[in-house]
């Protein structure tokens, strides 16, 4: 796992990231559509050009759906409902 610094609000609870640890898929920072989960809230975002924004409907329930986020979100106690 690497750790990169980019500093981004959680659109759900506002918590302010000052830092990101990859945990799947390429390293180096992460395109725009990536999935972050913010260690506040645990809430899924999407990376942007600019920073992080709210998943849309579409987007939660393909994460929902998606076997590798529905183990992190169940490991941590919650996923989209
Ligand atoms: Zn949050």
């Amino acid at each position: 796992m690497s750790t990169y610094d980019r500093a981004t609000r959680c659109p759900w609870c506002n918590r302010a990231h000052e830092a990101h640890t990859l945990v799947a898929g390429d390293e180096g920072e992460p395109d725009e559509g990536a999935i972050s989960v913010c260690i506040g809230c645990e809430w899924p975002a999407v990376f942007t050009s600019d920073g992080i924004r709210r998943p849309t409907i579409a987007e939660l329930e393909e994460l929902r759906l998606d076997p590798r986020f529905r183990e992190l979100a169940f490991a941590k106690g919650q996923a989209p409902s």
